[in-house]
């Protein structure tokens, strides 16, 4: 039933007890979907790695409540959280896991598409834009299944949708959000690197109309920076995109964030996206930690938060200067959810 070898390779023990008290609502109220059509019961596949059906094979129906689901929500349900990767799950690893079991899928979130107009040396080695072919025409089955289970679905969710490509390069998401259901029921949270949002946001009213969030990946606040970290995006143009961006929000009142990855060749900007954000009346910035993707080869160059890092120093010197932006309970400027893990 559950794949031994998936675990071992994230290093997770199935026999641990966890005695954690809370319940994680995520397995309950998320679904999570891959590029291959593997569906997930967490917000990310080495959270919670076993997937609990393909959308190749089955319906979304079939697959939400299945055996396997069942058995995963158990795990929690338990307080073990035997299968859940205590690595890298952020919740457990703040000690800030959630608390809540909704009765229904709540979540929607799409990774059936990796392609982006950009090529930033964190994420890929090359350029990956799919327009024809074997991964964009099972993109495009993926999203047309997706959006004939939303056709159906009478409760709240929220479709989230950017966290492996751009969704406004793709083909394929673009053609997802052209053929959405038009209901009230159903809110977007978008994840995008912009630089196509002026340009395209107009093709895709409903989804614009119905945005809840849209989170901005931004990692350098200045053109030399940004232009060196974002391979293929222009300073110029990201600026334009923010400013459509900011009267829109006027408009339609979606959170909007700016997120910013904070690595060696940035981490001296970061009181300037703090700045940026203010000037584009962002709601939010978050700023994290680089996490190691097996992408970079240099990693090590870039993790400013490893104390052997000759510029971890200067690093902890920055972080105090932004202090005074951090904490105002009620609505603050900046967040930092993994800069102090
Ligand atoms: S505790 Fe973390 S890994 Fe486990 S289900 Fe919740 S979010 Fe996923
Ligand atoms: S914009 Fe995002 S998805 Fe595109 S290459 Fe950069 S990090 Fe990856």
């Amino acid at each position: 039933m559950i794949n031994q070898r998936l675990f071992d390779h994230y290093g997770i023990d199935t026999a641990k007890d966890l005695g954690i008290v809370k319940r994680c609502p995520r397995p309950r109220d998320t679904i999570l979907i891959d590029k291959q059509g593997s569906c997930y019961a967490c917000e990310c596949t080495s959270w919670l790695p076993q997937s609990i059906g393909n959308l190749q094979i089955k319906s979304l129906e079939e697959i939400i409540g299945s055996d396997m689901h069942q058995h995963l929500q158990s795990s929690i349900a338990d307080g073990t959280y035997r299968y859940c990767n205590e690595h890298q799950c952020s919740y457990i690893k703040s000690g800030a896991v959630l608390h809540g079991q909704p009765e229904r899928i709540q979540h929607l979130r799409l990774a059936i598409d990796d392609s982006c107009n950009l090529r930033c040396p964190s994420c890929r080695k090359s350029m990956i834009f799919h327009k024809e072919g074997s991964a964009y025409n099972l993109g495009i089955r993926l999203a047309d299944k997706v959006n004939d289970w939303l056709h159906n679905y009478q409760h709240p969710i929220q479709v989230h949708i950017g966290s492996d490509g751009d969704p406004f390069a793709s083909h394929v998401y673009r053609h997802f959000m052209e053929q959405t259901p038009e209901r009230n029921n159903i809110k977007y949270s978008i994840l995008t690197n912009a630089l196509m949002f002026k340009e395209f946001h107009t093709n895709v009213p409903f989804v614009i109309n119905n945005l809840q969030e849209l989170g901005v990946s931004i990692d350098g606040a200045t053109k030399e920076t940004y232009e060196k970290l974002r391979l293929g995006g222009r300073w110029e143009k990201i600026n334009e995109n923010l400013e459509c961006i900011a009267k829109l929000r006027q408009k339609h009142n979606f959170r909007f964030i700016l997120h910013f990855v904070v690595q060696q060749d940035n981490y001296h900007e970061m009181e300037d996206i703090i700045l940026l954000g203010k000037k584009y009346n962002a709601d939010r910035v978050w700023l994290n930690k680089i996490e190691d993707w097996n992408v970079s080869p240099n990693f090590g160059e870039q993790d400013i938060f490893s104390s052997a890092h000759p510029l971890h120093n200067d690093y902890r010197r920055k972080l105090k200067e932004i202090d005074h932006y951090l904490g105002f309970e009620k609505n603050p400027v900046v967040e930092i959810p993994t800069l102090n893990i």
